[in-house]
């Protein structure tokens, strides 16, 4: 976003959230609406996120168009499924985040995070009427065009086609459900050890806080801290090849470095 925001020359403002939660801080959110309207900002992108990369939380996207119709602010609110796109619709098929909510204008997914498709796989959709607005048509190329970037690789598409055409919706489903299973199993394990954790319900994510992870650990199960100098939480990302036999390794080396710490 800060990219985005940089290309296209118009301010970012950043919304806390609460630590422990990861829910929007409306606070920081009414102060920073009215921090914009100060230094005359007239016109809102709201950037919403279904599943944010580190701690797979979701944002409650009233909070945003509850806060700018109250302070009559015009808006087009954008959710960023980049990550969560092919997984929450699947195990929260009631939410905010798609186009039967009135508010939402676009969405993004990527088919090269959870569908593990080729990078460069990234999807856009714009509600009805809107994507003319993204048309930037080159007169010498027959056809539209869409994108920053222009030209590119057709065979990326098919990659994801493919990828869409062999698992078809119930068997992403399916794949989506056993993954649900397997993360809840893990958050189960990780409160049995009294072990504190973030994971969204509807989420394949679950960030532990540091201090129950030695570097030996995260090292050895390849955990992806969300700060690589000083790390206050690891993740763990519940995928295929995530199995339980793999996660019970994970539960029994925390435990046995919690019995006699490292002395490095
Ligand atoms: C990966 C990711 C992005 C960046 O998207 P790319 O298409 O990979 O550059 C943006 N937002 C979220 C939540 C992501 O997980």
């Amino acid at each position: 976003m800060d990219k985005a925001a940089n290309l296209l020359g118009i301010a970012v403002y950043k919304v806390n959230v609460h630590n422990a939660n990861r829910s929007i801080d409306t606070t920081s959110l009414e102060h920073q609406l009215h921090h914009a309207v100060s230094q005359g900002k007239k016109y809102f992108i709201v950037i919403a996120n279904m599943m944010t990369t580190m701690y797979g939380s979701v944002d409650d996207s009233d909070l945003y168009t509850d806060a700018l119709q109250k302070n009559n602010l015009p808006f087009k609110l954008h959710i960023d499924g980049a990550y969560g796109g092919f997984y929450y619709p699947f195990a929260a098929e009631k939410n905010t985040l798609d186009f039967s909510n009135e508010h939402v204008s676009s969405v993004t997914l990527d088919a090269h995070k959870m569908a593990q498709a080729p990078y460069g796989t990234g999807i856009f959709l714009a509600r009805k009427g809107l994507i003319a607005y993204a048309n930037t048509k080159a007169g010498y190329v027959e056809g539209e065009d869409y994108t920053l970037i222009g030209s590119r690789s057709g065979a990326n598409a098919i990659a994801v086609w493919m990828i869409l055409m062999t698992n078809g919706p119930f068997g992403w489903y399916e794949k989506i459900f056993i993954l649900q299973k397997r993360t809840q199993w893990m958050c189960d394990k990780l409160s049995e050890q009294n072990i504190v954790f973030y994971r969204h319900k509807g989420a394949n994510i679950i960030t532990i806080e540091s201090k129950y992870i030695t570097a030996d650990t995260a090292l050895k199960f390849g955990l992806v801290p969300d700060n690589h100098a000083q790390p206050k939480w690891y993740k763990i990302v519940l995928m295929d090849h995530v199995t339980l036999e793999k996660l019970m390794l994970l539960l029994a080396d925390i435990n046995d470095q919690k019995i006699t710490p490292s002395l490095a």
